[in-house]
């Protein structure tokens, strides 16, 4: 049907042929993150039987997103007209949602083409069947899928760590490609050492930003202590952090490797809950906990892009305002990772199983089994790319601080923005109707009551039919079962979560 690589090339294709310059990372000294949607629609199975073993399956990128930023909360604004939160992945996602409103719009008018057909409820629609949807990151989420084990004392920011091979590293990132050269040697009797840590190096693997890199300063790189080995004979030495993470590197099947350390995030754990050991080595952090994004100085009051995957592969990736309309929620059937520090086993940690043991969703919402792969395509604009162009690779980069939105829509498909206004704003324009982003919770909002205005009270959802709602907030709480479920994966998985009070959520 489609390969983790075709999906990575695919973006990467959009990504130099539909989005402009602007906005774009100069390579000379930038990076950037990338995320997409691609629509993967197969034929009907009429169509199917006539070729068969030739299954016609159309890929699409239908939204995208790039951006590595995130406002502090003294930024945040109850106009709803900022984007508070401007990493890839939330990017990608709010211009997805654009491009469900133009689907919606298309269908409530009887136009062709539209992903959705009538559902069995009055102003409720579903998805057309051979319809799904892959979201694709150029890097691992930042959070808690960003936490991996090392298993080797040479860390190459770019090997995959995966279960089928965890003895592929050092055969292809050793840098030593004489299988029987002594250096080769030494390194096989330091590796079942219980001391090898003296050449260890920490990588952030975690893309974002200011904070990260001060974590980085902050941080001695190659601390000289010993790393016990995972094999459990001498589990009596390892401290509870430790544990945490050989644990984990069991889980993720790397027993028998040696666990040196562990990528880091700079996302920080939310106020109020358990916090990160910030021992070195593995015990720096701890697993599988809700956690904020690093903002300028001024802490942030966005989640973890591994956070709102797990929220999403709960709830749908529409929000609540659009599952007014909508019969079930809007999943992602596969998440595909471009080049980069990845785990399979962590990503499902993060994003499937801290939720998968909650129960009573309302109808409609599950855990979704999203499939996780990665590919072995780089971004060409990701920090490790920029950073092995430059032939010294002493050249300070910096993340990108603009932010570009695609959507899949006929009318102003592209919005560029930065500190989560249009980019150019000045201070003087900041309110004004030009300087929104398309994608701001205010403008989403106007497409979603523009949609409203659109049909007939009888055609309504009977949540919206003969209503007096007003607010975004009241538009919001009207969607019960969307409601209902948000609930039930906060009481039973997703607790800490840092909300937005409602006085951020009362604007027209
Ligand atoms: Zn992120």
């Amino acid at each position: 049907m489609w390969s983790a690589d075709e999906v990575a090339g695919l973006c990467y294709t959009h990504y130099s042929t539909k989005l402009p310059k602007q906005g774009k990372p100069d390579p000379n000294r930038e990076w950037t993150l990338l995320a997409a949607v691609v629509k993967v629609e197969s034929a009907p199975e009429r169509e199917a039987c006539l070729n068969v073993g030739n299954l016609q399956v159309t890929k699409e990128v239908v939204a995208m997103g790039t951006g590595t930023k995130c406002i502090g909360h003294t930024r945040m604004r109850k106009t709803g007209d900022i984007l508070n939160d401007s990493h890839a992945e939330v990017i990608a996602k709010r211009s997805f949602q654009r491009y469900l409103v133009h689907q919606l719009w298309l269908a409530a008018s009887h136009q062709q083409g539209s992903i959705f057909s009538p559902g069995t409820e009055i102003g409720k629609w579903k998805l057309k069947p051979h319809i799904t949807f892959i979201f694709f990151c150029s890097h691992t989420p930042c959070g808690d899928a960003s936490i991996i084990p090392m298993t080797k004392p040479e860390d190459q920011p770019c090997e995959l760590v995966s279960r089928k091979d965890p003895t592929r590293h050092s055969a292809d990132c050793s840098g030593n490609h004489d299988p029987v050269g002594p250096e080769n040697k030494r390194k096989t009797e330091e590796t079942a050492s219980d001391y090898v840590t003296k050449r260890m190096k920490t990588v952030i693997s975690d893309s974002t930003c200011e904070v990260t890199e001060r974590i980085a300063a902050q941080y001695v790189p190659g601390n000289q202590q010993n790393i016990q080995d995972t094999n459990t004979s001498r589990s009596e030495f390892i401290t509870d952090g430790q544990r945490e993470i050989l644990t984990c590197a069991k889980e993720t099947g790397l027993i028998g490797a040696k666990v040196m350390d562990v990528y880091r995030t700079g996302a920080k754990c939310v106020l109020g809950e358990r916090d990160d050991a910030r021992r070195p080595g593995v015990e720096y952090h701890h697993v599988g906990l809700l956690r904020v994004k690093p903002g300028r100085g001024d802490r942030t009051c966005s989640m973890s892009c591994s956070d709102k995957l797990a929220r999403w592969n709960v709830l749908g990736c529409q929000g609540a305002l659009l599952m007014h309309f909508l019969q079930h929620p809007v999943y992602f059937s596969a998440v595909v990772v471009g080049k980069c520090p990845y785990s399979q086993e962590v990503m499902r940690r993060a994003v499937i199983e801290r939720c998968q043991h909650i129960s009573f969703l309302p109808d409609g919402f599950h855990v979704q089994e999203v499939k996780m792969l990665q590919s072995n395509l780089q971004f060409k604009h990701s920090r490790h790319a920029i950073q092995t162009g430059h032939a010294n690779g002493k050249a300070k980069l910096v993340p990108c601080g603009a932010a570009i939105s695609w959507s899949a829509v006929p009318e102003q498909p592209l919005d560029v923005t930065s500190n989560g206004f249009k980019q150019g704003t000045t201070k003087k324009g900041i309110g004004s109707h030009q300087t929104r982003s398309r994608i701001c919770k205010v403008e989403l909002f106007h497409v979603f009551q523009r949609l409203v205005a659109s049909m007939s009270q009888e055609n309504l959802p009977e949540s919206l039919r003969e209503k007096k709602l007003e607010t975004y907030w009241e538009y919001k709480e009207a969607a019960a079962n969307y409601q209902e479920a948000w609930k039930v994966l906060r009481s039973q998985a997703l607790g800490a979560w840092v909300k937005n009070t409602k006085d951020y959520l009362q604007f027209t």
